[in-house]
């Protein structure tokens, strides 16, 4: 397989985790952000990455980025849908704007970013796609009904696409990760976050590295014969 990957989401957390881990197996990587110009532009420096703003929620935005990819590195080989946001909200208080705000960031995204990519996948009879869902697409979640309601959806999504493509030699997995120490957390005090370790059997949050490495694996020649799964990365969090 062409080993140049399109990581989204790459300026912080489980993305810059992928970033690095790509890189570090020899893949030519290009990562697209949506603000923080800063993180990315020393995360380039740092691998020789490719960083390109781009916010996935805008289809014109997400085909510049697959120009400017195809400029700089041409044709992908792997995608890697893993931008998303999350809120906390009771669902009775949640709005339009929320539920735009998430469905846009997590599943209308993957859609535009695997629509720009396929041409280059279907085009070589062979890739690797892998979305990133979580814990909560899988379980449920309260509080956050429309984060899981889109990361379930992400899950039907990447299986439907596993049956579309496999045909066309088009891999598509997903991971699921459970509570991973990044950013996105920022919003659970320190007590949650215990609370949170000791209900996985391995009584600890995830590492980024963790994740992005299986998403790796997914990707890799190691996984060739592995499509439409959803691979929990939760420390046995929901087994
Ligand atoms: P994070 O630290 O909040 O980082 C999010 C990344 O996505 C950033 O690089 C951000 O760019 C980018 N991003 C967000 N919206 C974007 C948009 N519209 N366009 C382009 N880039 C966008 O998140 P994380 O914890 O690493 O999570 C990564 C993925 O794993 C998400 O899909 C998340 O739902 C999933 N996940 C996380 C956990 C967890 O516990 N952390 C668990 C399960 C699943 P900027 O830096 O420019 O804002």
């Amino acid at each position: 397989m062409r080993k140049t990957v399109w990581i989204t989401g790459g300026s912080r957390g489980i993305g810059a985790a992928a970033v690095r881990a790509f890189v570090q197996d020899g893949w030519k990587v290009a990562f697209c952000y949506r603000s923080r110009t800063e993180q990315a532009e020393a995360l380039a420096a740092e691998t020789g990455a490719l960083a390109i703003q781009a916010d996935v929620t805008k289809r014109e935005d997400v085909q510049k980025c697959m120009e400017r990819i195809h400029e700089v590195l041409g044709p992908v080989g792997a995608v890697v849908c893993n931008a998303g946001v999350a809120q906390q909200k009771m669902f009775c208080d949640l709005t339009d704007d929320d539920w735009d705000y998430v469905m846009n960031g997590n599943l209308r995204s993957v859609f535009y970013t695997i629509q720009a990519a396929l041409p280059d996948l279907v085009h070589d009879k062979d890739g690797a796609i892998v979305t990133v869902s979580s814990v909560w697409g899988v379980a449920g979640a309260s509080c956050e009904s429309h984060y899981a309601a889109s990361k379930a959806g992400l899950i039907g999504l990447s299986k439907s696409l596993a049956h579309e493509l496999g045909l066309s030699g088009i891999r598509v997995n997903c991971v699921a990760p459970g509570v991973i120490d990044t950013e996105m957390n920022a919003m659970h005090d320190a007590d949650t976050l215990r609370g949170l370790a000791e209900e996985t059997d391995l009584g600890r949050l995830g590492r980024v590295d963790e994740v992005a490495r299986t998403i790796r694996y997914l990707c890799s020649e190691d996984a060739t014969f592995v499509t439409g799964q959803i691979l929990g990365v939760t420390g046995g969090f929901v087994i």
